[in-house]
Formats: structure tokens, sequence, C-alpha cells
């Protein structure tokens, strides 16, 4: 039974990837600025500011984990491709991206203490399956982690609970043994606390809530407050 104060062992840690344990809008934001800035110095005759706002607006509401995003902003603002300019985009883009791409402070100590504590760690993240593991591999994470569902692996995302599902079989534990650490409420919690996984909001991303969410059993500041948490559960 899991009543109200019912004792219960933590044993398995599912964590989504971008903004909870990879620093992402931000490291996407410095990128898009790169990119902009390349467009501008390779002769796109606009000034910055006017630039920078159409693009990193055209990128947050299509090109999130669109491969072809410069691409498409190109053709449906101006028309036509101007290689150049694309090709110096995308450079400036990428060498950014992987030159600041970063965990949160303190992510990987958290990492390195559940596993000495003999949890289980999971990542169940809605990112194309490459895109997750360049990511994760990007900051020498993969190895922590017993399993890894990305969207191509699971066929839905969150906050559908089949990924929540699949990790709960596979561990073969109960829901009330696992805890879902993610930034978004609606998908990374409401998916998780369906199926009565204890949730822990990672409210620390640039894009972080004023207020605390209903969905989340738990809200953490910092990645070193995750711990505290966890510890207390
Ligand atoms: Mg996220």
């Amino acid at each position: 039974m899991q009543g109200k104060g019912a004792k219960s062992t933590v044993k398995a840690v599912i964590f989504d990837i971008d903004d909870t344990l990879i620093d992402f809008t931000e490291t996407k934001n410095l990128a898009i600025r790169e990119s902009v800035k390349a467009m501008i110095d390779k002769g796109l005759g606009k000034d910055f500011d006017s630039l920078h706002r159409e693009f990193r607006r055209f990128y947050w509401q299509r090109g999130i984990e669109d491969q072809r995003i410069f691409q498409k902003f190109f053709l449906e603002k101006y028309g036509k491709i101007d290689y150049p300019v694309l090709a110096s985009a995308i450079l400036a883009y990428r060498k950014a991206k992987e030159g600041i791409l970063k965990p949160y402070p303190g992510a990987k100590n958290l990492l390195i203490q559940l596993k000495e504590k003999g949890l289980k760690l999971a990542i169940l993240s809605d990112a194309p399956k490459l895109e997750a593991y360049l990511r994760l591999c990007a900051v020498s994470f993969d190895d922590f982690f017993d399993l890894i569902l990305t969207k191509d692996d699971v066929g839905v995302s969150k906050p559908h609970s089949k990924g929540f599902e699949i990790i709960l079989k596979k561990f073969n534990l109960r829901p009330v043994e696992c805890v879902m650490i993610g930034d978004a409420p609606d998908r990374d919690m409401e998916g998780a606390k369906k199926l009565g996984i204890k949730t822990i909001l990672a409210n620390y991303s640039s894009r972080k809530l004023e207020k605390p969410d209903p969905r989340a059993d738990y809200t953490a500041s910092s990645v070193s407050e995750i711990w505290k948490i966890i510890s207390r559960i």
C-alpha cells in the first residue's frame, strides 16, 4: 500500500536531459546568437538586433530539433538560399554549441552520488535518439545510465505513460520506488505522476517557473537540492 506517510525507498531515478541535466536553452540561445552574427558577417544586410529577434523566434517555434532550420528560415524569409551565408551560419552554430554545451554545476556529482547509493538511473527524453546521445556523450554522462530511452525508442512523447512503463518493467520496480526529475510540468511531471511515480521539478533553467507547479511533488531550485530531496524521500 502506498498511503500517505507510507515508507518508501527510492530505488531508481528517471531523468529528463534538456534543461534538467544539461543547460540546453542557454546553449541554444548562445548558438543562435553566434549564427546570426555569422549571417551578418557574411553580408546578410540587416541589423543584428532585428535579425536576431526574428531568427530566434523562428527557431524556438519551429526548429528545436530541426536539422534544416536554417534552410527553412532563409527560404521562408528570402525565398532562396544563399549558400555562403547558410554554411557560415551553420558552422558558427555548431562551433558555439559544441564549445558551450555543458551540464549544470553539480550534475555529475549528483549522478555519482546516486550511483554510489546503488540506485538505478534512467533517461527518458523526447529528443531524437542521436541528438540525445550527442548531448549525453558530449558531457560524458552516458555511462551513468542503466537505461536510456528517447522518443525514437518509445514511439511517443511524454507525458504518455509508455516510456515510464518500459522503465518500471525493465527495472522491475513499482512506481512508488521511482522518482522522475524534469523541467517540464506538462510532460515530465504529469506523465510520471499519473502512474504514481514521485516527481521533482528541476526548476533552475533560464525558463524556470516563478511559482511551484502542483504536478511536482518537490521543486529543486538547484541541482544540489535534488540530492537533498531524494535523501529525504
Ligand atoms: Mg527538458
